[in-house]
């Protein structure tokens, strides 16, 4: 049983490919370390993938892959509520009552829409409007915390100011929710330098198979500084104590087929029981299946809850 005196955690990943290093030591990690002491809600953002993602095939195997993933790195069902954005609609429809409070020059300061900009991409409205529907992803579940990486800390910003809004504008509704983000891996490096993400093409999937994980370390590119391999260091870093790194760092400078083979093997140790696990609930898809459908109906009355609240507050309640 949920205890109702905890605190209440939620977070999420997108389906939009495969879970890296850099999404379990950013975020997903701290999901399992909290989970005693927090009421959590952990969903897969299927709605969010969507942005980038338009092969239902690949979203639909997505999906199940990013709740293999969070059953094999250790999140309980019995402790945390697991479930899909999509399977609770009151996401969708909280957004549209935050678009008729949210101004256009406000979501044209989001850092997702100015680097579409930038890059003169033809914008589609659903990128545009992404904080505002992971504001009602937030905001349905009273959260106190919301764990996620650096490049999350404005989106949960931006909940925070909608919220606000909300409350005045119809009354006070929603709690404002803290964004949890650990500074040492704040934001995980990629193997080409730049932050490490699914859409960048430059991950370390935190379920890779050896020969995948070698492929990747060998790609990692060694911008050397006065031949320490700095890339190779900020992926080392995760898996060993710095100062220990920096001693051998140092003994082995400019050798850097022989760094990144010890990094391949550091990735091995910790990623092989960690797709034993996973291999394990796979055999089972029907049972995880099952979690994953609970998870959405115990989610669903607490979203129902708040929005029934929020439908009364706006005035459309006449039942
Ligand atoms: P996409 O490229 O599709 O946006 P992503 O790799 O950025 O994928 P998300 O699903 O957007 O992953 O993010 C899931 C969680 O992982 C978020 O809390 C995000 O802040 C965190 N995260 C993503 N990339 C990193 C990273 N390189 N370092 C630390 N945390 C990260
Ligand atoms: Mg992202």
């Amino acid at each position: 049983m949920l205890s109702m005196s905890k605190k209440v955690l939620l977070s999420g990943i997108q389906p939009s490919g495969k879970p890296h290093i850099g999404n379990y030591f950013g975020a997903m990690k701290q999901f399992v370390d909290l989970q005693d002491k927090y009421e959590s809600y952990i969903f897969i953002a299927d709605y969010h993938a969507l942005h980038s993602l338009r092969d239902p095939k690949k979203l639909h195997d997505n999906i199940i892959g990013v709740l293999l993933d969070y059953l094999a790195i250790g999140l309980n069902p019995e402790k945390v509520i697991l479930y899909k954005q999509s399977d609770i609609s009151e996401h969708t429809e909280l957004t549209w009552i935050f678009d008729t409070i949210v101004t256009m020059p406000y979501l044209m300061r989001a850092h997702a829409f100015k680097d579409a900009k930038a890059k003169n991409k033809e914008i589609d409205v659903g990128t545009f409007n992404y904080p505002v529907l992971m504001a009602a992803d937030i905001l349905l579940y009273s959260p106190d915390i919301v764990p996620v990486g650096a490049d999350q800390k404005q989106h949960v910003e931006i909940a925070r100011d909608i919220a606000e809004k909300f409350n005045k504008t119809f009354g006070e509704s929603f709690k404002l929710p803290e964004p949890v983000i650990l500074k040492e891996v704040a934001t995980v490096t990629g193997v080409d330098g730049r932050k490490m993400s699914k859409s960048h093409n430059n991950t370390i999937p935190l379920f890779a198979e050896y020969e995948e994980i070698k492929k990747c370390v060998m790609g990692i590119i060694t911008d050397s500084d006065e031949g320490i391999p700095k890339n190779v260091f900020a992926i080392h870093k995760l898996f060993r104590d710095e100062a220990e790194l920096n001693k051998i760092y140092k003994e082995k400078t400019g050798k850097y087929k022989e760094l990144k083979e010890m990094l391949t093997e550091d990735l091995e140790k910790f990623i092989a029981p960690l797709r034993e696990k996973r291999k394990k609930f796979e055999r089972d898809i029907p049972r995880v299946l099952t979690i994953l459908k609970e998870g959405g109906e115990k989610a669903k009355k607490v979203a129902s809850k708040k929005m029934e609240e929020v439908r009364k507050k706006v005035g459309v309640q006449v039942y």
